[in-house]
């Protein structure tokens, strides 16, 4: 344990029986880091001094030094920069919504209500290298740690002072890859003595690590969202896009889906990079059909965001709206990720290692 921040009730429990305190001050440390979102010591107002000397002097709470803030046009998302303690920098990115942001966007998490959604990093740089992805570019670094992870949503929080409703694993890194702080990371903002997120408004997203998905699926009891990113329903398509699929490729990705769908119950929603002529045509819209049918899963098309390094083209609207509806006429349920954020480099796909860190 480097900082208290990211621990469980449990190992919180024993650090304070450790240090000769009641085992209740770990329900009120809980409370105040986790609940009021507290990120010093000092502000933590009803235990003694002494102890609280004591425990500061043993641990530090957090990990992460808060960095830039980049607000986007007004209404677009704001992105974050925040240092750890060995001196890299991560970028977790904060969405408002206020409500259906999109009339293709037909289940909402909150209805009527404002969303407020963080987007978090698991990992500095990212290993699996996407085709389209400017987070695999550079070097890979290390894992976050559950602290470091959990850490953004609560400074998020306290920076802007707005009430997070949201939690996606959708920043840098391949979550699944970084297995055991991730499932930390999702009960400690699950969990009653965490931040208490309902479990339906926490999302997972993955690249398709198959085995790891089963994995994940089970440690959470299936409680929170799961997202795939599919980027194509031909094999070939789909190992140029996403080098993963090489490895485990569609037919295995798909069945344990199917597993995971029928005797779990669970809904899976896909997420598809639509980019200019690589993965726009209407085969694809058919193959997709026949993999997500099935699984009754929602497709979420995230128009591709020009980066620097790839020769990609982002499609036009036109192509992206023939594209929705090409699936929609195959019973699909759609929605539409608006294209926001790119002015900013805040947008799906854009957040990489800092230069700096990356030197
Ligand atoms: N590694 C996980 C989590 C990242 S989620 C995963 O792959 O699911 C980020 C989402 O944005 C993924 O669906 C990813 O494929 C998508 N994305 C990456 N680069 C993009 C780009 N340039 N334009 C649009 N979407 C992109």
């Amino acid at each position: 344990m480097k900082a208290l921040y990211g621990s469980t009730s449990d190992e919180i429990e024993t650090f304070v029986i450790a240090q000769g305190l009641p085992k209740y001050r770990a329900a009120q440390i809980l409370d105040w880091i986790y609940q009021k979102n507290v990120l010093a010591w000092d502000e933590i107002k009803n235990l003694p001094k002494d102890a609280l000397q004591k425990l500061s002097g043993e641990i530090r709470l957090t990990a992460l030094e808060p960095g830039e803030e980049k607000k986007a046009v007004a209404g677009g998302p704001t992105k974050f920069l925040f240092k750890t303690p060995d001196g890299h920098f991560l970028e977790s990115v904060l969405i408002s919504q206020k409500d259906a942001p999109d009339s293709r966007e037909g289940e909402e998490t909150i209805p009527q209500g404002r969303r407020e959604t963080v987007c978090v990093s698991t990992q500095l740089g990212c290993k699996i290298q996407c085709a389209f992805c400017a987070s695999g570019q550079g070097k890979f670094t290390r894992n976050l740690t559950a602290g470091e992870i959990v850490e953004q949503v609560a400074r998020i929080s306290r920076m802007t002072g707005k009430k997070i409703t949201n939690v996606v694993f959708m920043g840098m890194g391949e979550p699944l890859d970084n297995y055991e702080a991730t499932l930390k990371a999702v009960r400690i903002l699950i969990e009653p003595w965490g931040f208490a997120f309902g479990a339906r408004r926490v999302t997972v997203s993955t690249s398709g690590i198959t085995p790891k998905i089963l994995e994940f699926v089970k440690a959470v009891d299936g409680r929170v969202r799961l997202s795939v990113s599919l980027h194509s329903s031909i094999d070939e398509v789909r190992s140029s896009l996403v080098p993963i699929n090489q490895r485990y490729p569609l037919k295995e990705l798909v069945s344990a889906l199917r597993r995971i769908n029928q005797d779990l119950k669970r809904e899976i929603t896909f997420e598809y990079t639509l980019i200019a002529g690589v993965n726009d045509s209407d085969e694809e819209a058919e193959g997709i059909a026949m993999i997500a049918k099935p699984l009754r899963a929602k497709i979420n098309v995230i128009p591709y965001n020009p980066i620097a390094e790839f020769p990609h083209k982002a499609p036009t609207p036109e192509a992206t709206e023939r594209f929705c509806d090409q699936l929609e006429r195959r019973g699909l349920r759609v929605t539409l990720r608006q294209t926001v954020g790119r002015d900013i480099d805040a947008a799906c796909g854009q957040l990489r290692l800092d230069r700096m860190s990356a030197r």
